[in-house]
């Protein structure tokens, strides 16, 4: 590992000591194999005014939320530096009391909770402190005779501390521990499956003893364990059963009570191919605080996956059992990530942010496991150790202050003709609503024009039956599964009386209104009967109910389509499939409708742009988001009950009702 730190950078960032603080605390930040997710702090003593203007001896420590890649000076809570030390001598404080006090030792009444390490960070007494989970030491201290290597690598320049749960406890026995030891003789502190503490009088040096000791780790692991690299062929793993995927998605998400989204990783596939791949990630985390987000252990995906995730559940509540005191609430039993033998992992998640986390955790503890391995066999604490941190009562707070989730937080809706008019509105509606979407459209424009991380976007025409199935199959790899489909994609063929109708026109209204739904509606069946609540919503036309001259291309397609849609109500009904058909008239924010058009048919039929906007019973008019509103409604609770149905949303129309 190489430091990066930069004269000119640090130099832009200020002189100050709290500059400089953020400044190297951002270097660490950089570097996943330091801190993952949130993970690590950072801490500066310095002097500085109190409210009243008066000077005090203060430690500057990483507030908790922030995160050290994007830290700013206000991600540092201030605090009174020697009240902080004494709480060291305190006999013995629980951490949620530890927090508040803490918390009341702070100068400004802005800053951030302080860290849960605040109190360590203030024993050291050198003037910077840093804090990682350095995947090269944790991976060393994660072996039967971890300790002795520490020892072999480092000597004298590092105090070892055994395994201490993190908060007020672990504070405490490093404060007790060092009271007599010579702190210029020491360059850091390695906690035995935890992480490292440098120090230093300036930011520069406790930030490169850092990346000297972590080199050292990492050097130590290339000579005694090095990681061989992959022979398995990605892209097999890669066609990876999509079906299977989305069935694991739908067992996970049954019994984590709410809907997951379920991501699968080839690139762990060499690690999956190892006979006892099984047995290692039913072992425990690289470190404690992994657990929060990933849980003990993984789920071993069989071929079975309801029973296998079953019984995942069951050893999960009987963990619980074991280590509980009684007044803990369990939590929701389900994986958060799974091995797939043979093909790589699957990590589970109720966000695209959750799904990157434990992605992000588990990319970095295959290889610790795999080296682990080779220096005497992985080894994880103790399962109690493990439970505690997992149901720390700081950690159980956090959990009860975490935000509802949006209404179809998780679900997985595919919109086809998504780029313009009512497909681009249900994108919007199923986004405000919390859902994810696979937004389909011949016109590419469609991938530029969403956010990424929500909306997976597809230029595919969907009269081609490949290109829809390729769509598809990549969706489900990336979220795990679908939900929800808006088969909207259409064209108003040009108006012609029969008896004029050229074949053409007559192909390519059946091809797209009618022949592409039936292609959107295979491909995606076999995905909806692995999905949660599914539902189907067809945009037909008020020209089914009410046809107008001049339009038999298009009513006819249209006429068929509703009639697939009932037929697939009575067949999809079975696997708990909704079909439901919405019939709109007069949509005209849609890109078919410009100023002139509208004027045109407004003269034709003798009445003024605003008449005819809302020539309909209720004098309304009927935009592409009313539309959308009522498309994303059929396919969620309100119309959990109801199939076959056909709703108009045109204002009312009197050849209709
Ligand atoms: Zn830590």
């Amino acid at each position: 590992m190489r430091s990066l730190w930069d004269d000119s950078e640090a130099k832009a960032r200020g002189k100050d000591a709290l500059s400089l603080r953020v400044y190297t605390s951002r270097l660490i930040g950089r570097e996943p194999s330091l801190v993952l997710q949130g993970g690590g702090n950072t801490s500066v003593k310095t002097r500085g005014a109190d409210l009243f203007g008066e000077t005090t001896d203060l430690l500057y420590v990483k507030g908790s939320g922030w995160d050290l890649a994007g830290i700013e000076p206000a991600g540092f809570a201030p605090l009174r530096l020697e009240a902080v030390r004494r709480m060291a001598e305190l006999p013995s404080v629980t951490d949620s009391r530890m927090v508040a006090m803490l918390k009341s030792l702070s100068i400004d009444p802005d800053a951030p909770a302080p860290s849960v390490e605040a109190i360590l960070h203030a024993v050291i007494p050198s003037a910077f402190v840093d804090h990682t989970h350095a995947d090269a030491v944790v991976t060393i201290t994660n072996t039967p005779d971890g300790m002795h290597r520490i020892g072999e690598i480092y000597g004298d320049r590092i105090f070892i501390v055994p395994y201490v749960m993190p908060g007020f406890e672990l504070a405490r026995e490093v404060y007790e521990m060092t009271r007599d030891v010579d702190w210029a003789e020491l360059e850091g502190i390695i906690l035995m499956n935890h992480g490292v503490f440098t120090f230093g009088d300036d930011a520069r040096s406790s930030y490169e003893r850092m990346i000297q000791i972590v080199s050292e780790a990492e050097d130590y692991l290339d000579t005694h364990a090095p990681l061989e690299t992959s022979s398995i062929d990605a892209e097999e793993a890669r066609a990876a059963d999509v079906l299977r995927l989305a069935r694991a998605r739908r067992a996970v998400s049954l019994a984590a009570g709410g809907t997951v989204f379920a991501r699968f990783d080839p690139t762990a596939s060499s690690f999956a191919s190892r006979p006892d791949a099984p047995e290692l990630v039913s072992r425990g985390p690289l470190t404690p605080d992994h657990v929060i987000r990933t849980k003990r252990v993984a789920w071993v995906m069989d071929d079975d996956v309801e029973e296998s995730v079953g019984r995942f559940t069951a050893a999960y509540r009987e963990y619980f059992e074991r280590n509980t005191d009684g007044a803990l609430t369990c939590l929701d039993p389900a994986p958060r990530w799974a091995l797939w033998p043979g093909r790589g992992v699957v990590v589970f998640g109720r966000s695209q942010g959750e799904l990157n986390a434990v992605n992000d955790i588990v990319a970095h503890t295959l290889p610790a496991i795999e080296r682990a391995e080779q220096l005497g066999g992985w080894q994880a604490l103790p399962e109690d150790a493990i439970f505690d941190v997992e149901y720390w009562e700081l950690e159980q707070a956090k959990l009860s202050r975490a935000p509802r989730a949006a209404e179809l937080a998780g679900r997985v809706a595919l919109v086809t003709g998504a780029a313009s008019g009512i497909g681009h509105a249900c994108v919007e509606a199923f986004l405000a609503r919390g859902a994810s979407v696979v937004a389909l459209d011949r016109n590419d424009a469609v991938t530029s024009m969403f956010d990424e991380a929500r909306v997976a976007a597809f230029a595919c025409d969907v009269t081609d039956a490949t290109a829809v199935e390729f769509a598809i199959e990549s969706a489900i790899r990336r979220y795990g599964g679908l939900d929800a489909v808006v088969s909207n994609a259409g064209v108003f063929t040009e108006s012609a009386r029969i008896a004029e109708i050229s074949g053409e026109v007559w192909r390519k209204s059946m091809s797209v209104n009618l022949d592409a739904h039936r292609i959107v509606l295979q491909k995606t069946i076999p995905f909806l009967e692995s999905g949660i609540d599914p539902a189907v919503v067809m945009v037909g036309s008020k020209n089914v109910p009410a046809p107008g001259k001049g339009a038999a291309a298009y009513s006819v397609a249209k006429a068929g389509l509703t009639q697939l849609a009932r037929v697939a109500a009575l067949e999809l009904a079975a696997s708990g499939i909704r079909v439901n058909v919405l019939h709109p008239n007069d949509v005209f924010d849609t890109a078919i409708w410009t100023p002139e058009v509208l004027a045109a048919r407004a003269k034709e039929y003798g009445m003024d742009v605003e008449s005819y906007r809302r020539r309909n019973l209720l004098r309304v008019e009927v935009t592409s988001a009313d539309v959308a509103a009522l498309a994303v409604a059929l396919t969620g609770r309100l119309f959990a009950k109801t199939t076959g149905a056909q709703i108009p949303v045109d204002g009312g129309n009197d050849r209709v009702v």
